[in-house]
């Protein structure tokens, strides 16, 4: 490459990923071919509309491309293409989102989702986002224990009548219960979307639920626990009841509000790259990868409890989990900085029930799809959890212990 100062920029950036220890729950390393397909020429086309019908010429090979990635998406999540529409030309999770209300909702009609400081996403009908500007929204939260309220669930649903019902979190530890989700939503005749973009490479490995029995639609990013490029993936079942009462063509119209209801051309150097990542997900390896991330997210969890940290609803049942540090009198902003000083990067996050301001509030969140990804099994886990309580407890930087197992464990797939 011939741009110094973008190569400069890279080669630190790589550097930097290479001598941290990276806690954030939604990334993850790709393989060398994830990226060789991002890197590909594949960029150099426009391929406006779906196979076999697009609005360019030269689209012979770009089909191939997006058929396969089509196939391998319903198989690795065991779906009949008789059963299942399968859309992957969403740029990202938001956009994916984003098409599944404008192709099903009118605008003004009333969303459901969880709210974000109680580790819901922002477009699940967040104030700030579009998904509460465009539509209604209302917002559950989790009960004082950490877990969803599912009877607080189905009384505002009774009472709201939204038109669709989201599951789906940043940073909820928790099974998520689809099916009692489902339940509530087709009760009162609304859809169900099961935004499973966190724990989409658990669901592969069979290590966390499937909602595919149970959703509507189904949204998922690649890039996060299923390992692959940025992207996203959006499932649609075509046998949907709520779908056929209200006369909807429900994968149809999924494709049609991707394109052209909200983009133009995909990013096919980025399907491409999700259908590696599907293909890699597919593998025996995969299986036992999303089995050790949810074991060294149990380990950390309980390595942290035993240093006397908080863990909002004690414990995980997924790859990540929070910390809350107000017994520790520590604000979540400053456990970031000083953690970030020894080399262990994380985010501040809520809390349920923060009583400080978003900007700075009461928590960290960690997980443990990266550091998987490197190798590291429980033993580093109990490892990190010490640095963890020596930099935020004692006061300590510990860059040397995190360069030593930085320098063991190589982040290069
Ligand atoms: C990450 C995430 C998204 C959004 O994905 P982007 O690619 O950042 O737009 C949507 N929903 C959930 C639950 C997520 O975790």
């Amino acid at each position: 490459m011939k741009d110094g100062a973008i190569v400069k920029l890279i080669r630190e950036e790589t550097k930097r990923q290479a001598e941290t220890l990276d806690l954030i729950p939604s990334e993850n390393t790709v393989s060398q071919d994830v990226l060789k397909a991002l890197g590909s020429v594949l960029t150099n086309k426009y391929s406006e509309g779906y196979p076999g019908k697009r609005y360019y010429a030269g689209n012979e090979y770009i089909d191939k491309i997006e058929n396969l990635c089509r196939t391998r998406a319903l198989k690795l999540f065991h779906c009949s293409p008789k059963q299942w529409g399968v859309n992957v030309q969403a740029y990202s999770g938001s956009p994916a989102n984003m098409a599944v209300y404008y192709a099903l909702l009118q605008p003004g009609e009333k969303i459901m989702g969880m709210s974000l400081p109680f580790g819901g996403h922002l477009t699940h009908g967040w104030k700030a986002n579009f998904s509460a500007r465009f539509y209604k929204s209302i917002q559950y939260t989790v009960g004082r224990d950490g877990y969803i309220d599912y009877t607080a669930l189905r009384k505002m649903a009774k009472k709201e009548r939204p038109q669709i019902v989201v599951t789906g979190a940043t940073a909820y530890p928790r099974v998520i219960d689809f099916k009692k989700v489902a339940a509530i939503a087709h009760e009162i005749g609304a859809y169900f979307l099961a935004d499973i973009s966190h724990e989409a490479g658990l669901i592969a490995a069979g290590v966390y639920p499937s909602p595919f029995p149970y959703a509507d639609v189904i949204t998922m990013t690649t890039h996060k626990t299923l390992r692959g490029p940025r992207g996203a993936i959006i499932f649609t079942n075509i046998k949907s009841k709520i779908a056929k009462r209200k006369k909807c063509d429900i994968a149809k119209e999924i494709d049609r509000a991707v394109f052209p209801g909200l983009q133009g051309g995909p990013h096919d150097h980025q399907t491409a790259a999700i259908a590696v990542a599907l293909h890699e997900a597919a593998q025996p390896s995969f299986k036992k990868y999303g089995r050790q991330v949810a074991k060294n997210a149990a380990s950390l969890a309980k390595e942290l409890a035993r240093y006397g940290f908080n863990l909002v609803s004690g414990g995980t049942d997924n790859h990540l989990m929070l910390i809350d540090l107000t017994k520790q009198k520590i604000s979540g902003r400053n456990a970031q900085d000083r953690l970030e000083k020894s080399g262990i990067i994380v985010n501040r996050n809520a809390v349920p029930y923060d009583q400080r301001k978003p900007f700075d509030p009461s928590g960290i969140r960690l997980g443990t799809p990266a550091l998987t990804s490197r190798g590291m099994k429980e033993k580093e886990m109990k490892e990190i959890a010490k640095l963890i309580h020596t930099v935020l407890i004692k006061n300590k930087n510990v860059k040397n212990e995190v360069a030593k197992l930085c320098r063991k464990y190589k982040n290069d797939r």
